[in-house]
């Protein structure tokens, strides 16, 4: 990590929490939604948008107090944010630190955006598959009507 980037990760210390790093710019009210923070949320939450980062040149930062995260939704900002990065803070310091990696196939995250896929079945529908056709940009396909998802729709496919 060079000096600048840990500034950046200090605009507020937070002594326990998560704070997720390297957030495609733009993506960070994306995360907030995967991780399920809304009005409701009494913790401190901080947002820092479209900051300078050498290696996106631009990222969005994500901080959370008093959070965990767990693998399901790592997987899911993976989607989203395939760069990010997530640090455990545990009093005042980072005890773990992660790069989001994205699975060959994902499942049961997403929503099949085509009605009459069997993952869409109102009886026993099957666990939705989506298999990565292409990294960047992303474009998914479904594993069982091979209907493609990309850009906006995939964040609108997520399931919460
Ligand atoms: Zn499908």
């Amino acid at each position: 990590m060079n000096g600048k980037e840990d500034r950046v990760l200090k605009i507020k210390t937070i002594k326990d929490g998560i704070v997720i790093d390297h957030i495609s710019h733009g993506r960070a009210p994306d995360v907030l939604q995967i991780l399920g923070i809304d009005n409701q949320f009494k913790d401190s939450v901080t947002i820092a948008m479209n900051v300078p980062s050498k290696i996106l040149g631009k990222k969005d930062i994500v901080k959370v107090e008093n959070r965990d995260i767990d693998s399901n939704e790592i997987n899911k900002i993976a989607i989203i944010a395939p760069n990010a990065t997530i640090n455990k803070i545990r009093n005042y310091r980072v005890v773990e630190k992660k790069k989001v990696t994205l699975p060959k196939s994902i499942v049961g995250i997403l929503r099949c955006p085509n009605p009459s896929c069997i993952t869409n079945k109102e009886r026993e529908p099957v666990r939705s598959v989506f298999i990565v056709k292409q990294k960047d940009p992303l474009v998914l396909a479904c594993k069982y009507c091979e209907r493609e998802i990309s850009g906006e729709d995939i964040t609108l496919s997520i399931t919460t």
